[in-house]
């Protein structure tokens, strides 16, 4: 996982960052603790303790062992006493996991999402993050983790505004569902959730998540760590065209005008479907339209990575889908105008949001753990 902790920091290592050093690790020994963390024996043991009475680790016997000697135990996270809730808010549909310590999914659900009011979404949020509960039964849940479409302020759990939904605005969500559900909950801008989901795992520092569907989000991981801010990296409402038509947000010839699905319906004033329908059968100004859309989006992305220097980029979004008529284009413009550090491209389901919501909030779950804290007095 991203959430190491260095030397320094262990100084006021407590069970949290003990519980973090064994999900980096898989399995360790206490004196493999004792010794990268610096801590005493007798703090290392009494924290272990308490981690494995509470249910965050267990023991189990050494793999290899080679038969001289006493074999160490060897601790490991439990996979069965604590669960997170992940959670995806899109106007796609509302989406919801279940996940052990082990980051396993355990189950997953799926849910209608009607965006026609503040209350109908609400309403539908709470209904399926009932059921998820209703479905883990007597399950130990430390969190609940939620992804979030428009703009968010992650920091104080507020859903700032969701364009699909028109009286959305200035919504507490973490809150709400706080009060209603009894649990912590984290409220999450989606680009971010899709690429901690992508990045969590692995040993990647450092990527640019370009999501393209309706609306254009983009999140950006930077030495480990994903940068956070209400509107940071909106790429969708940056100029595209300087003389363009009025966009929702204000500006004039947004990005997201020209290179997302919504966007490209409004400009050609038909469905998006039916625009890729035209451009397939070879229609002129509907094939132009994807072609403005390969060369404008390159050429965002391509400024995006040369500012931040991060030239590996996910994709994903159900534009992805529409491939034949304009991806070709866009990596040639890419090449163009990257040609001393080429775009690096991989790819990642949305699906995902829900998975990297619930690892987000697991992981703030565990910065909250206190158990064994006096033992590193
Ligand atoms: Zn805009």
């Amino acid at each position: 996982m991203k959430k190491y902790i260095n030397q320094q920091d262990m100084k006021q290592a407590n069970a949290a960052d003990i519980l973090f050093l064994i999900r980096e690790c898989g399995q360790i020994t206490r004196k493999q603790i004792e010794a990268l963390t610096g801590l005493s024996w007798a703090a290392v043991s009494g924290i272990t303790a308490r981690l494995i009475e509470h249910g965050y680790i267990t023991e189990c016997k050494s793999a290899q062992s080679t038969g001289a000697g006493r074999t160490p135990f060897q601790l490991e996270i439990n996979g069965a006493d604590h669960f997170v809730i992940g959670l995806d808010v899109n106007s796609s549909g509302l989406r919801a996991v279940l996940i052990n310590l082990k980051n396993t999914v355990l189950q997953s659900w799926s849910h209608p999402a009607d965006f026609t009011s503040r209350q109908s979404l609400l309403n539908g949020i709470t209904a399926l993050t009932k059921q998820v509960l209703a479905s883990a039964g007597k399950r130990h849940i430390l969190g609940v983790g939620v992804a979030m479409q428009g703009l968010v302020d992650a920091k104080n759990g507020i859903s700032i505004r969701l364009p699909q939904c028109k009286n959305w605005s200035q919504v507490p969500l973490a809150q709400l569902l706080q009060n209603t559900l009894r649990l912590p909950v984290f409220l999450e801008h989606d680009p971010n959730c899709i690429l901690y989901a992508r990045t969590a795992d692995s040993d990647a520092d450092n990527a640019i998540l370009l999501r393209v569907d309706n609306g254009i989000g983009m999140a950006v991981m930077l030495d480990g760590r994903i940068l956070d801010r209400p509107g940071m990296f909106e790429l969708g409402h940056t100029t595209a065209v300087p003389d363009g038509p009025r966009c929702d947000c204000g500006r004039n010839g947004c990005l997201e005008l020209y290179a997302s699905q919504s966007g490209m319906a409004q400009l050609a004033q038909m469905p998006f479907a039916q625009l890729a329908q035209q451009a397939r059968a070879q229609d002129s100004a509907a094939k132009q339209r994807f072609a403005d859309m390969a060369r404008h989006l390159a050429t965002a992305l391509c400024n995006a990575a040369h500012l931040l220097h991060i030239p590996e980029v996910v994709l994903c979004g159900d534009m992805w889908n529409y491939n034949d008529l304009f991806y070709d284009a866009f990596i040639q413009h890419t090449a163009r105008l990257c040609p001393d550090r080429p775009l690096c491209f991989s790819t990642i389901d949305v699906e995902n949001a829900a998975l990297g919501a619930a690892l987000i909030a697991l992981e703030r779950s565990i910065s909250q753990l206190q158990i064994g804290k006096e033992d590193t007095q």
